[in-house]
């Protein structure tokens, strides 16, 4: 048995009154909470700073590890596309596992113990197979004719039948890149009490090319030598076209809405309860050197997440990193609200309530040593 305090216990919803201990049985894993007059002040383990949850990283994408280092900064979601399409896969085989090894490692060292992970292809599955963390597959699925969707659709199938050992899901890609016939067939397959995510609104160019059909995004099929004469953009923002498209029965995770506006945010909520929203923020500066208006957000009741993105669009992979760079430019006092995000919020989105997120009778959650100083935190160290 361990008895386990510090100066402030944050449960994954709320900080837990003063002299509160946290009791974990022999393997490690949560008993009870406890007041500290009920038991012998020396069998207590005493701690500096505040005591949390392990975290949960609601969007990665570990098979681009191996990219860590390879794009170029500030280019654009275009510019990012064309290098990352150009350079993904110049690497060996060798390269790339290694990469998702030392990814893998540095998540877990950080905190992490939960991933809602997006994969292409079948790289990272057996890692994740194995992990000590929790992880959730995003199948992700691309192609904006809507001819294809049946065909991408049974690609996505085969591709999740190989994850043995975790819950996976197929999901679009982005707005621009899935036809709203791929996002209703979609929404059709998948099973209940799973979760879907999509990158929304990531750029300017995204809601342009959906309300009048220029901007970048021909840019990049352009390049990509695709054809997309059948394309007619629909008046409106990315959101407010494809969101009817999904379901509104499923979680569903947005990811980036650096673009998204009070109207979007509404429209939105009165499509779906069951909405949250993923800021990434590194990936926001590194990419098109812009942040999400965590305000805006805030202010319209959303259910923030936090997700790394990947290695090829940041420089660690720790969301604790994340918060930071929102807590420096942005006014964030409430120090519960924002350790829900990257606690018990993430464990919502990805149906892991059971096994993250929060402190769980019979379970070991991870519980994470942080201190906050200067409206900056700092990762002390992994208790349990
Ligand atoms: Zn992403």
């Amino acid at each position: 048995m361990r008895f386990i305090t510090a100066n402030q216990i944050f449960d994954g919803n709320k900080f837990l009154s003063k002299g509160s201990v946290i009791v974990l049985d022999e393997k490690g894993c949560y008993s009870e909470t406890i007041s500290s007059d009920s038991i012998d002040a020396g069998k207590i383990e005493v701690f500096d700073g505040i005591i949390t949850p392990g975290f949960v990283n609601a969007h990665c994408h570990l098979e681009l590890s191996h990219l860590y280092n390879q794009i170029s900064q500030k280019t654009g979601f275009v510019g990012f596309a064309k290098e990352l399409m150009a350079k993904r896969f110049s690497f060996s085989q060798e390269i790339i596992a290694e990469a998702m090894l030392i990814a893998e490692a540095q998540m877990w060292d950080n905190g992490i113990v939960a991933v809602g992970d997006i994969s292409n292809a079948v790289d990272s599955f057996q890692y994740k197979d194995q992990s000590e963390m929790y992880y959730h597959t995003f199948v992700e699925l691309i192609a904006l004719n809507p001819q294809l969707a049946d065909k991408v659709i049974a690609g996505g199938k085969e591709l999740q039948v190989k994850i043995k050992n975790h819950s996976s899901s197929l999901v679009p890609h982005a707005p621009y890149s899935v036809s709203l016939e791929l996002m209703q067939q979609i929404a059709k397959h998948c099973q209940e009490n799973t979760t879907l995510t999509i990158h929304n609104q990531e750029s300017e160019s995204e809601n342009e090319f959906f309300m009048r059909g220029t901007g970048r995004v021909l840019e990049l099929y352009a390049h990509l030598n695709i054809d997309i004469s059948y394309y007619k953009p629909s008046g409106k923002t990315s959101l407010q076209t494809y969101l009817p498209s999904l379901t509104s029965d499923r979680n569903l995770i947005l990811v980036h809405n650096t673009f998204s506006s009070k109207e979007d945010v509404e429209f939105a909520h009165g499509f779906s309860k069951k909405l949250f929203w993923c800021l990434c923020p590194n990936a926001n500066l590194f990419i098109e050197n812009t942040l999400p208006d965590v305000n805006l957000l805030r202010a319209q009741n959303c259910k923030i997440v936090l997700g790394t993105d990947s290695l090829a669009s940041n420089h660690s992979l720790s969301v604790l990193d994340e918060l930071n760079v929102l807590m420096r430019n942005f006014e964030l006092n409430d120090t519960e609200e924002v350790l829900r995000w990257l606690t018990s919020n993430g464990a919502e989105a990805l149906e892991m309530r059971d096994k993250a997120g929060q402190f769980i009778r019979g379970k070991n959650a991870g519980i994470n040593l942080i201190h906050l100083e200067n409206k900056q935190f700092a990762f002390k160290r992994k208790i349990v």
